[in-house]
């Protein structure tokens, strides 16, 4: 062990010297000042950057790394005795400081967490996908002990300055009369609780290598730290790595790792994953340029895949999304599109879904029945091991900020089917069972497909009737489409020409737009891009909602009931439009493509 090479570091003297002395770039005592106003504040936490440690003892850094129990308790009385001398009154209130880690120099990749970690301070990044309700745990334990001879007293264990770790054991003998006979009886009434919660990071989507299964951990929280998270949210959590059996059965040599929280960090910035360098914004704002952006863009989607020019522009405007809003009376109109294809066996829907989860910054491809129990929104499991319950979320929360790709969505659960409403409306899921109720955030884009009820679309049937989904969960796609597969020597020469080609080449066809460069664009405008309606075009999408509305009331027997749905769709068309080469005006160009592809769901849904 490296451990004997080390000098000794008083590490109370060093941390107390830490607090002391550290001063900032602006030349004030940070956790002089942090502890102030820990006190003011009522709080019980002082964050410390490892950064600043690092800068004023690494050696005390380097130990906090490698020792963390030891010179987090350390830590913990500093606090308590600086808090002493400032606010004898308050320090006297609390039991436990505590100082919690943030910002450690590395991450640990999930996967790479091995029993290497054990005992140590590690810094892991994922989505929060589920949490258990919040229980009480004792720190410190009141037990009565009882002899023939000396009666019954009372005891607290274990004694000052020692918490109880993760089992709690009788005490091997009675602090006050010394004997180990008799018996002990736990008063969990007069016991000290904390709140404690598990819950299970997981990996973020665009980590998971090609093809593989997430990793996931549990994350033990104790006290604040319990419930600051929900799912879906996505977090960066410091922490120690301890073990425990994998079963409930004691006498399994198998464990699992697991992480005890020391602090959590919610990632406020949605699509910061992403990274962009300045070469990449050059190379970004050198591409909007081109006149020819959005052709090239929309070419660049699943170029394997002959024709379906007009789906692949609604994808492409989806990826992008119009921009979502705030009204005075604090209502939210979502900017996101959703779009759904529905289509005949064998016409390429799972492959151009496929790819638009994987061009889609924070993307998740999922079909329908969800890879998991939680399905597409959200669901309250019970553990069969444990019988614990708990909340774990689904595809359109995980993919918060992003797209889901939700192929074959008429085979959704009956659960999503009522949830899903929703979810693509006001972008939350709400849920309340077996005493868990959360309300989780899905601020996520849906592009969907699903088959046809019976086998094949039949044309002489409505779109609600050919596909097994309600009209209420229709009529929140922005834009919906219908792939009928019928033979056509023409068409289906060129198709089969395409293919060809395809198969021929050795490499695989090449998009006009390098994937990776066309991710970062695309949240390159998500982030940054928020056009503005011009009046032209204003007027316009006015003027077609209008006629809309007139032709639509002359055909009451029309498949989709034209709403002010459709207007926010339009609209939400438009602006991604714009934003598809980074412009910040919508013009009447935008609003004429809009219109053309709304013209084009309501014919090919059977307006004519
Ligand atoms: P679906 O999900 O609609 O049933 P798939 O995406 O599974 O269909 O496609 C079936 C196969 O047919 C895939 O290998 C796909 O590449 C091919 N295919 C279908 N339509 C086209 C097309 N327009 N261009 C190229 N390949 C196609
Ligand atoms: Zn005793
Ligand atoms: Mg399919």
């Amino acid at each position: 062990t490296g451990v004997e090479h080390e000098q000794v570091i008083d590490v109370h003297e060093r941390f107390y010297e830490f607090i002391r002395s550290f001063r900032d770039r602006s030349d004030s005592y940070k956790y002089r000042e942090r502890i102030k106003q820990m006190i003011t504040m009522g709080q019980k936490s002082l964050i410390v950057d490892y950064n600043d440690l690092y800068l004023f003892d690494n050696r005390l850094a380097r130990l906090l790394i490698e020792r963390p129990d030891e010179v987090l308790q350390q830590a913990s009385e500093v606090v308590k005795e600086v808090v002493m001398t400032e606010a004898p009154d308050y320090a006297e209130t609390i039991d436990r400081f505590y100082v919690r880690v943030r910002a450690l120099p590395r991450v640990v990749p999930l996967r790479r967490l091995k029993s290497e970690y054990l005992g140590k301070l590690v810094m892991l990044e994922g989505i929060l996908v589920r949490t258990t309700p919040v229980k009480e745990k004792i720190v410190k334990a009141r037990f009565m002990h009882c002899t023939r001879e000396q009666g019954c007293h009372r005891f607290d264990w274990p004694p000052e300055g020692e918490l109880i770790g993760d089992i709690l054991e009788r005490p091997p003998a009675c602090p006050i009369c010394g004997s180990s006979g008799g018996t002990f009886r736990l008063l969990p009434e007069e016991s000290k609780l904390i709140d404690w919660q598990r819950i299970v990071l997981q990996e973020r989507p665009e980590e998971v290598p090609p093809g593989q299964l997430p990793r996931s951990i549990e994350v033990v929280l104790q006290d604040e730290l319990v419930d600051s998270a929900r799912p879906g949210d996505r977090i960066s959590v410091v922490g120690i790595v301890r073990v425990r059996p994998d079963s409930v059965s004691k006498k399994r040599a198998v464990f699992d790792l697991y992480i005890e929280a020391n602090h959590i960090e919610v990632s406020q910035k949605i699509l910061e994953e992403v990274v962009i360098t300045r070469e990449d914004e050059e190379r970004i704002r050198a591409l909007a340029r081109d006149p020819w952006v959005r052709k090239r863009i929309i070419a660049s989607i699943a170029p394997a895949i002959y024709g379906h020019w007009e789906i692949k522009e609604a994808i492409a405007l989806a990826l992008f999304g119009g921009v979502p809003k705030i009204t005075e009376d604090g209502v939210r109109i979502r900017g996101d599109i959703h779009v759904l294809i529905v289509g005949d066996p064998g016409t390429a829907k799972s492959q151009l879904l496929q790819y638009a989860a994987r061009i889609a910054p924070r993307g998740i491809y999922t079909t329908g029945k969800g890879a998991t129990a939680a399905g597409l929104t959200a669901a309250v499991i019970r553990d069969k091991t444990t019988g614990e319950y708990y909340l774990e979320a689904g595809a359109l929360v995980l993919a918060d900020g992003g797209v889901a790709a939700i192929d074959e969505i008429d085979k959704m659960r009956d659960e999503d089917r009522v949830a899903i409403h929703e979810a693509m409306e006001q972008q939350t899921v709400s849920i309340a069972k077996a005493g868990i109720v959360a309300k989780l955030n899905a601020r996520t884009t849906v592009i969907a497909a699903g088959n046809p009820k019976f086998g094949r679309y039949l044309t002489n049937r409505t779109l609600a009737d050919n596909i097994n989904l309600p009209v209420t969960i229709l009529s929140r796609f922005d834009l919906i489409f219908i792939l009928k597969d019928r033979p056509n020597p023409e068409e289906d020469r060129k198709l089969a020409r395409h293919v060809l080609e395809v198969h021929r080449e050795t490499e695989r066809i090449k998009p006009e737009i390098d994937p990776a460069l066309l991710k970062k664009y695309i949240s390159y405008a998500r982030r940054y891009i928020r056009p503005r309606l011009t009046a032209e075009a204003s007027k316009l999408i006015e003027d077609f909602y209008v006629e809309m509305r007139r032709m639509s009331s002359e055909n009451p027997e029309g498949p989709i009931a034209i709403t002010a749905r459709q207007l926010e769709a339009l609209i939400r068309l438009a602006e991604a439009h714009a934003k598809m080469a980074l412009r910040n005006e919508v013009t009447r160009e935008d609003a004429e493509a809009a219109i053309r592809l709304m013209k084009t769901f309501l014919e090919s849904s059977g307006m004519d």
